[in-house]
């Protein structure tokens, strides 16, 4: 499925590394992988809100495209070796020793290229709510190259990693579902990825099993 036919991207998961996790899924029948090459990478991180769409437009142009697709590769490379992290450590809170496997990637993180300034407060921003400056800290990337589009993706799985409890991230219940999340509901209960997809599919199974031992009883 090229970026015409296929779905929009799902965005169910509650943390943007699990997001990027769920880049490849398989809704349906068909298994959509939303990451093919350079400028879906593009498409994908601008709609996760990770880059700005200013930033990264000169990476759009005919000249960097091989470079992109380059960088997507690396990406569905990195996306891989993260779902095997996640798959090895959901369900139980991280121990410090699990720093090994994650030098990968601090190597990413090192490069970063972040730094601060101060700025006018935004009107829409809670924050504003909370100090009396009318400044306030804003973060800013300066890109060299299109490869920075691998250190954007090591700080969202790096946020993951150091902002949330691993106990609550869930794989969906669905039988074939890969779908990933970070269950942020009060008594820990969610189940699916939607309802739209697995939670009503699970509902219509239960219905038709109902239905079955009533008739046979
Ligand atoms: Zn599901």
């Amino acid at each position: 499925m090229n970026a015409a036919t296929r779905p929009a991207p799902f965005f169910i998961a509650d943390n943007k590394g699990l997001d990027l996790l769920n880049s490849i899924a398989k809704p349906a029948s068909t298994e959509i992988e939303w990451i093919q090459n350079g400028n879906d990478l593009l498409d994908w991180l601008e709609k996760a809100g990770l880059v700005n769409q200013q930033d990264v437009a000169p990476f759009r142009s005919a000249d960097q495209q091989s470079a992109c697709d380059a960088v997507a590769a690396e990406a569905r490379k990195l996306r891989e070796w993260f779902r095997e992290f996640v798959h090895n450590h959901a369900g139980k809170t991280l121990e410090t020793d699990t720093i090994k496997a994650l030098v990968p990637l601090n190597t990413l993180l090192a490069k970063s290229k972040v730094y601060k300034q101060i700025a006018p407060s935004k009107q829409d921003d809670e924050n504003t709510l909370n100090h009396d400056s009318i400044f306030e800290w804003q973060d800013y990337r300066q890109w060299e190259s299109v490869d920075d589009l691998l250190i954007v993706i090591a700080e969202a799985m790096g946020a993951l990693v150091c902002t949330v409890d691993f106990a609550r991230i869930k794989n969906c219940e669905g039988p074939t579902c890969t779908l990933w999340f970070y269950d942020v509901s009060k008594n820990h209960s969610r189940r699916w990825c939607t309802m739209s997809i697995c939670g009503n599919r699970a509902k219509a199974a239960l219905h038709r099993a109902k239905k079955k031992s009533a008739a046979l009883s």
